[in-house]
């Protein structure tokens, strides 16, 4: 047989062979590994907010607790219709006034709060009592 011959014979087995081989079952690949999770960072602890106290004035301006208390009949508080017990405020006088307006909710009062006196830039160098009203009482925002 020559080698030719032999080639032609061996050809289709050749062939067959190589199917056969192609045709196993190739196994899966393998999964990917995961990566690596990068490192969350720890959650950042936040201070919690500065609750209001008492520790904060009402307005700017640090209250002065030696500061002498305004008397009703200083020329300014008269004119303004200053009195210490708001309530108690004339109101065919003062027609402004309006049911629970008080130095302690007044824009203008300078105390802390809960404090029971304050400044008051109206009455430059006196503290308001926080119970008190006068004519210039601004409703606080
Ligand atoms: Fe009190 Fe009048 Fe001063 Fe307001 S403006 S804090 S009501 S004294």
């Amino acid at each position: 047989m020559t080698a030719r011959r032999r080639f032609i014979t061996l050809v289709p087995f050749a062939g067959v062979a190589l199917l056969a081989a192609c045709s196993k079952e190739v196994p899966a690949p393998a999964p990917a590994p995961m990566p690596m999770a990068e490192p969350t960072p720890a959650p950042v602890q936040m201070a919690p907010p500065a609750a209001a106290d008492a520790s904060t004035p009402t307005t700017a301006g640090a209250p002065t607790a030696e500061l002498p208390l305004l008397q009703t009949s200083d020329p300014t508080a008269v004119a303004l219709g200053y009195i210490e017990v708001a309530n108690q405020v004339d109101g065919s006088k003062f027609q402004t006034y309006a049911a629970g307006q008080a130095c302690n909710n007044c824009q203008l009062f300078g105390g802390y709060a809960g404090d029971e006196k304050g400044p008051c830039p109206l009455f430059a160098g006196k503290a308001v009592l926080a119970a008190g009203w006068c004519s210039g009482y601004v409703k606080k925002a």
